[in-house]
């Protein structure tokens, strides 16, 4: 266990609550859900998964992200940072999962904070409920959109040739959506509303930028595609989603294009981070579990971890992980604080630094274990296969260092 010097003694109990609910719910949960062969059983109201958000409600853990002011935990940063790593020690599917839920409500709270009917109807009936009964995802790519889906309609000439594929056309005081996103829409098969990234167009068509918009589910013209089985991560369920005309009020429209640059990068900047430290936790415990199995693993009449070559790797992946917290710490506290422009290479930079340590580590860890890390139904093997999907979702590491590097470019002082 890490020490944890200059914690606040409401730190420290936040902590030891999340530790206990990781390790007595979500971990067992995510393991159950991990070995489900048919993935629409994932999201059935008597899951394993679906038992485990709701107890997550229960707890008010769906309002770590929001202000106080909001109904929310109003957490500094430092805490929420605490709360994802104890929680992506468990799974950071499941860990993801949770916190994607509070898209909507903090998308209206940024960029519609004066509308009274969506704060009544989107901020406060998420924030009152303990049932779980309100399910979020983000829908960016597409089938012909995938790492670039993050920087569509964003700066320089280059890039205005890519688009959302997904409308949102100007109609009366309503916007139409139409288009088709991913087969791999994390939460989508239990969403209940979407964040939809699209391009905006007026009444004629004409394309006017990017835009951000919410899609209530449960509209006339939605459709699911089947749930898809991915080799890890299957407490976070994927599906594709389909828009065939489906009328959304104008309000909806959450971002339009004169705010959409800024808007998309601070959802970058929260959601590099988001998964940066809920992927700390699984390299943390991946490590806790090759030291636990080095110390109890008997072969040649003594314990593994009397190896050298054995002290030597372990000593590094706990290096790794340590490096790893502390970076992101850092970068938790220096990107959310109040700025002009978003930090968003920095976020970035947490998102691969972190996605890849917990790859390494679980391969590691895979490796100390010997033939047993490849049995089905370990908590390493599970581990490994859930560090490996997340070099690609959220955007691919070396695209979003490729696109990210321009930012730095630009930005870093000379
Ligand atoms: C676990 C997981 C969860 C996901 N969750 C969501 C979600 O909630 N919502 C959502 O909308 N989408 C989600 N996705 C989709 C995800 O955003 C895309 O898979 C990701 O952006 C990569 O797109 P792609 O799969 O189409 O690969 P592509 O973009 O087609 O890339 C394929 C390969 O080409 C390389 N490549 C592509 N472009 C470049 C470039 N410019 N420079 C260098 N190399 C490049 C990549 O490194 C990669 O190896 C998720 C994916 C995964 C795996």
């Amino acid at each position: 266990m890490p020490p944890e010097a200059g914690l606040s003694d409401e730190q420290q109990a936040l902590r030891d609550a999340a530790r206990r609910f990781a390790r007595e719910v979500l971990r067992p949960a995510a393991l159950a859900t991990d070995r489900m062969a048919d993935p629409h059983d994932i999201v059935h109201p008597d899951s394993p998964w679906s038992a485990a958000r709701r107890a997550a409600r229960q707890q008010g853990f769906h309002l770590a992200g929001l202000p106080a002011a909001a109904g929310g935990l109003g957490l500094d940063p430092l805490s929420l940072h605490i709360l994802l790593e104890e929680f992506g020690w468990a799974s950071p599917g499941l860990a993801l999962s949770i916190f994607a839920d509070a898209f909507p409500a903090t998308a209206v709270l940024l960029h519609r904070p004066g509308s009274r009917h969506l704060l009544e109807t989107i901020v406060a009936p998420f924030v009152a409920d303990t049932e779980a009964k309100l399910c979020s995802c983000a829908a960016l790519s597409e089938p012909g959109h995938g790492s670039d889906a993050l920087w569509a309609w964003k700066r320089g000439d280059s890039d205005a040739r890519i688009s959302f594929s997904t409308r949102a056309r100007r109609s009366g005081d309503s916007y139409l959506v139409s288009g088709e996103k991913s087969a791999w829409v994390s939460n989508a098969p239990a969403a209940t509303h979407a964040l939809v990234w699209v391009t905006v167009c007026a009444g004629d068509g004409r394309s006017e930028g990017g835009g951000i918009a919410l899609v209530p589910l449960d509209l006339p013209g939605v459709h699911r595609g089947p749930p898809t089985l991915l080799l890890g991560s299957r407490d976070f369920p994927q599906c594709s989603l389909g828009f065939d005309a489906v009328r959304i009020p104008a309000e909806y429209l959450l971002v339009e294009p004169a705010r959409y640059e800024s808007a998309a990068d601070q959802f970058l900047n929260m959601g590099g981070l988001s998964v940066g430290v809920a992927f700390l936790g699984l390299a943390r415990a991946a490590f806790e579990e090759a030291l636990r199995y080095c110390r109890e693993r008997i072969q040649g009449g003594v314990p593994l971890i009397r190896h050298q070559a054995v002290q030597l790797k372990l000593f590094e992946l706990f290096t790794r992980v340590e490096a790893a917290r502390a970076f992101s710490r850092q970068a938790m506290v220096a990107c959310l604080a109040p700025q002009e422009r978003v930090p968003i290479e920095y976020s970035t930079a947490v998102k691969i630094h972190c996605t890849q340590a917990a790859f390494d580590v679980a391969h590691e860890a895979v490796q100390l274990h010997g033939a047993a890390g490849l049995a089905a139904g370990t908590v390493v093997e599970k581990l490994f296969r859930d560090a490996r999907g997340d070099l690609i979702g959220d955007g691919c590491n070396r695209a979003l260092a490729l696109e990210r590097s321009r930012d730095l470019i630009e930005n870093y002082p000379s």
